[in-house]
């Protein structure tokens, strides 16, 4: 089964709203592509304008986190019936930045994966080791538990339409990408895994991105690897570069 590309930018805490349409603008006839979902994850206070600057064309809009209750006091967060009433249809959990920055841990994050899926929303899950475990020869371990810890309680038929990024930290923001190979050594042993712990329909239907300092140089060779179905893209997302990748 031909599983369907996805490449998703990561803005980050980047761009003001005026800005974000102005991307929006640079990008829309570079990131046209009838085969790929393209998606753009942008900060909360993006989502309204981005959502109307891309109305018509073929990128979805993602959140880059969210809250796993639906409203109440909780200062400063932001909730799933929220972003959906906003157009939102995918959203990052589980970021190296929100483990290591904010603190979130596997509990949090199995918690908003299972929110994401019973409010309509595509989570795109993120997992990889620090440079620290890669060096220790222990990464495959530890991202195998992040996956297991991560979807806890989830079912087959939601881990068939979820996206799971593979994210080395070291790779993220450096500029150092994990090598074609190595990408795909961890891609598949997720896929692996999804298999042990569900079924091989399930583990074939399953989208696994890389990112990981992903641009226009090196997107086409990760992205023709057997179990690399796309990419999560930080830096390159804010440049004219990602309507390359969506294209490579
Ligand atoms: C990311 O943070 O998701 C990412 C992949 O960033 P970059 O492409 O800048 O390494």
């Amino acid at each position: 089964m031909a599983r369907r590309r996805i490449i998703a930018g990561n803005w980050k805490m980047n761009k003001t709203p005026s800005e974000a349409v102005a991307l929006c603008a640079e990008l829309k006839d570079l990131v046209v592509n009838d085969a790929v979902d393209v998606v753009y994850c942008v900060p909360a206070i993006d989502i309204v304008p981005v959502a109307e600057a891309v109305k018509g064309t073929n990128v979805h809009v993602g959140a880059e986190n969210f809250y796993i209750e639906d409203k109440g006091a909780f200062t400063g967060e932001i909730s799933a019936p929220m972003l959906k009433e906003a157009g939102v249809e995918y959203v990052i959990i589980g970021h190296s930045e929100r483990r290591d920055i904010f603190g979130e841990n596997d509990i949090l994050i199995n918690a908003k994966v299972k929110k994401a899926f019973a409010s309509g929303l595509t989570p795109i899950l993120c997992c990889g080791e620090s440079l620290a475990l890669r060096k220790a020869g222990t990464y495959k371990e530890w991202i195998k538990r992040q996956i297991e810890w991560d979807l806890t309680d989830v079912t087959a038929d939601q881990v068939k339409t979820l996206v799971i990024a593979y994210e080395p930290i070291w790779a993220i923001g450096t500029g150092e990408t994990a090598t074609a190979d190595q990408a795909q050594e961890v891609c598949k042993m997720i896929r692996e895994t999804i298999a042990e712990m569900y079924d091989a329909a399930t583990a074939e239907a399953v989208r696994i991105q890389y990112g990981g300092s992903m641009n226009a140089g090196n997107a086409a060779e990760l992205l023709a690897k057997e179990d690399i179905d796309g990419g999560l893209i930080g830096g390159a997302s804010l440049k004219p570069d990602f309507g390359k990748i969506v294209n490579a």
